[in-house]
């Protein structure tokens, strides 16, 4: 009997990520710390995509009709299925959705309808392994755990690596969850792909993780945005800037891997007027995620307040709202000029 994998959440990011999930991929770097249940109840056995030796099915849902055309017209093998068949019938689910009270309220009818699958002969198994890829507030992701039906298991695997990423299977996953899950949901999560990391036991602990790592971003592309504006307007060429901060204690992936400057580097946003990339939008909420993170632990982290104000400014200005977060720059020298 094949598996059935229920993906909801065919955005930008699960429509690249979901196909991955129907092709078997050796594992490259095999670790057996990470890859032992601990739980010694062959809990594993029961999500294993290559047990029986036939490919899994893919239940796929969204609620944008034009999100499930595109992706079933692109994919036949996937069925299109509603979040109560899913929950009914599928072994591992994965989510990808943008905000976390559209994750609690996918989740409380996933709950409420996997509790009741099997009673009446409806489901194959009551073990569900239930994944959430979504970025969300690690709040949200505690209660949501704290809910999670009998006997299944729940992490949540927030991303790295963006839509191109998603499209390669080369994400990195941020996990959070107990051992026993996280060694089940591994092999799942290694064939959309290339690091998946256990970040603790705690639930949230992937998304706390998550918004660490995109407070960094985020910051420090604004200090970068500055530092090159203050160089530009000074006479400086940006080209000459950026390499010696590349080479010098100012060296990170902003001004590295992506620089905010026209012309300082091809094929990132700021080569193409800052379109497409990681939206203004996208990049506030995970600001927002990181203050509220830190707020529950007592911290107040002025630089992350003024970040939330920059990405804000922008996302509510009629000529940055959609752009990548490296248009930071443009706002500074357009500030600037004004
Ligand atoms: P998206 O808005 O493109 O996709 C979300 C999808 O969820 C949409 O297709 C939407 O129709 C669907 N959806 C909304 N409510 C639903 C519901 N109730 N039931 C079923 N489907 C529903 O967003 P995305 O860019 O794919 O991002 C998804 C998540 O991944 C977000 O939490 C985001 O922060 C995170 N993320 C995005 C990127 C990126 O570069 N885009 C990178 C890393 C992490």
């Amino acid at each position: 009997r094949p598996m059935t994998i229920g993906f909801i959440g065919l955005g930008q990011m699960g429509s690249r990520m979901a196909p991955h999930l129907l092709t078997a991929r050796p594992n490259p770097n095999p670790n057996p710390s990470s890859s032992s249940s601990g739980s010694g109840s062959g809990a594993s056995l029961d999500f294993d995509l290559d047990a029986s030796g036939v490919p899994p099915r893919l239940l796929v849902c969204d609620n944008s009709s034009s999100a499930m055309a595109s992706f079933c017209a692109l994919h036949p093998s996937a069925t299109a299925a509603t979040i109560e068949t899913i929950a009914s019938t599928a072994n591992i689910i994965v989510t990808m959705l943008p905000t976390p009270a559209i994750v609690d309220s996918v989740y409380s009818t996933l709950f409420a309808r996997a509790s009741t699958a099997g009673s009446d002969g409806s489901s194959t198994t009551s073990r569900r392994l239930f994944m959430d890829c979504s970025t969300i507030d690690a709040a949200t992701t505690r209660a949501l755990a704290s809910r999670v039906p009998a006997s299944s298991h729940f992490v949540d695997a927030p991303v790295s690596g963006g839509v191109n990423g998603a499209a390669q299977g080369t994400l990195t996953f941020m996990v959070g969850g107990p051992a026993a899950s996280f060694a089940v949901a591994a092999p799942i999560l290694r064939r959309m792909g290339k690091a998946v990391v256990h970040c603790g036991a705690a639930a949230g602990s992937g998304q706390v993780v998550k918004a660490a790592n995109n407070l960094v971003l985020g910051v420090s592309m604004i200090a970068v945005a500055e530092a090159m504006a203050m160089g530009v307007r000074a006479g400086v060429d940006p080209a000459v800037l950026a390499s010696v901060i590349n080479v010098s204690t100012g060296r990170c992936w902003s001004s590295d891997s992506y620089n905010p400057v026209p012309g300082v580097m091809p094929n990132v946003p700021s080569a193409r007027n800052y379109d497409g990339g990681f939206a203004v939008e996208l990049m506030k909420k995970d600001i927002a995620l990181a203050l509220q993170a830190g707020k529950e632990s007592g911290l107040s982290m002025a630089a992350a307040k003024l970040a939330l104000q920059e990405y804000s400014a922008l996302a509510d200005h009629p000529d940055f709202k959609g752009k990548d977060f490296s248009a930071v720059y443009k706002y500074a020298m357009d500030q600037a000029a004004a």
